[in-house]
């Protein structure tokens, strides 16, 4: 019986020892000596009573915001025993008060370090929680990367031979109908291609596996390119198009081909969105340490509650199911690139008059 309980004891003494910091437990084992060869010294062979006992305090305090109230506790009952059994035989009353001020002080300041320590516990837990989280939530991500990436690979598969032999058709054909024909195909199987890339694209940006490849460069011949390059479909649909650079524009340090591809989809959405006789205009402004690329039309405009979801993948506004088939992909990959280059998106529309969509880029 005797024996079970004596091992129950150095169990839970084990158990506490291996939850103690060993370089605390060493701090304190020195602080103690310190004081007792401070009582002892001062007290026993100078005669100099009282006036240390105040530094005893020192390892009390730090014992109760280590270890709470069982070590400001065990601290204090071990000073005042200590305090006490070095002025044997003859205790008088101040020696008896301070012995018990340091058990009531270790005790007191041990209930505040314990609930310290259990906040701080508390703290960890959550911590802890939030961080197996956020791994679950990154291998999900790149599970749904992984099946996007399986995806395109599928569908991708079965277009390369749709567009290689429509393009060799193009070149092959010279009678009408089945030119047009072919150029349908291959126009049809290119905007296919170009909607699969933007997918991956967009669930690579979501888990930041999307890579810029940087370097600085004069904006205005990428945005002459760009305008040369749409403005067949802008004359085709009876539009026009106003190129307004506030030139010398300031070099930008971006990735050529994205911006590329960000500023032709704001300038495809809009040519969609244009009705004949409308007008697109790209245009430059330098606000401060940015530069601010507006893409603005005279469409139908978006409505106000719309514009901010306008960003969120997959969402289609009102304008979009009424005027084009679409999944939704272009503006939140836009976003996501243009963050990327450490810059911001917005829109400004208004219904019926139409939206200005704009970027801005770190100079
Ligand atoms: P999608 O790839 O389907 O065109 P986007 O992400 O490019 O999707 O656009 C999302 C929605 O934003 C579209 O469905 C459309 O309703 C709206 N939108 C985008 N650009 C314009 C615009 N210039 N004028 C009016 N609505 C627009």
């Amino acid at each position: 019986m005797r024996h079970s309980k004596e091992t129950r004891i150095a169990k839970r003494l084990s158990h506490y020892l291996d939850r103690v910091n060993r370089v605390h437990l060493l701090i304190m084992t020195i602080l103690l000596l310190v004081c007792i060869v401070l009582e002892y010294y001062l007290n026993l062979t100078l005669g100099i009573t009282g006036a240390y006992a105040h530094l005893f305090y020192v390892p009390l305090f730090i014992a109760a915001f280590w270890w709470g109230f069982q070590g400001g506790l065990s601290v204090g009952i071990f000073l005042a025993l200590m305090h006490l059994t070095s002025h044997l035989p003859d205790i008088n009353q101040l020696v008896l008060a301070e012995s018990l001020a340091f058990a009531l002080v270790g005790s007191a300041t041990g209930v505040i370090g314990s609930e310290r320590i259990r906040a701080e516990r508390k703290l960890r837990q959550a911590y802890d929680e939030e961080v197996k989280l956020r791994r679950d939530l990154q291998a999900e991500m790149e599970r749904r990367v992984e099946f996007t990436r399986a995806l395109v690979h599928e569908l991708k598969t079965p277009l390369t031979p749709v567009l290689a032999s429509s393009e060799l058709l193009i070149e092959e054909l010279r009678r009408e109908p089945f030119l047009s024909l072919a150029r349908n195909i291959n126009r049809g199987a290119l905007s296919l291609n170009e909607k699969i890339d933007e997918l991956l694209d967009l669930a690579r940006g979501e888990i930041g596996m999307l890579r810029l490849k940087l370097k600085q460069i004069d904006p205005s011949p990428l945005l002459r390119s760009i305008a040369d390059e749409i403005s067949s479909l802008v004359a085709s649909q009876g539009q026009s198009l106003i190129l307004d650079l506030s030139e010398p524009l300031p070099s930008v340090t971006v990735d050529e081909n994205r911006l590329r591809q960000v500023i032709l989809n704001l300038l495809n959405n809009a040519c969609k969105f244009t009705p004949e006789g409308g007008t697109i205009v790209l245009r430059t402004k330098r606000r401060g340490t940015r530069l601010a690329i507006e893409v603005e039309d005279t469409g139908p405009g978006i409505p106000l509650e719309e514009q901010q979801l306008i960003f969120e993948p997959y969402y289609r506004a009102r304008s979009g199911q009424i005027y084009s088939g679409g999944l939704g992909l272009g503006l939140p990959l836009c976003k996501t690139l243009v963050e990327l280059h450490g810059g911001q998106m917005w829109v400004k529309s208004q219904e019926n008059k139409g939206s200005v969509f704009g970027l801005s880029l770190p100079l």
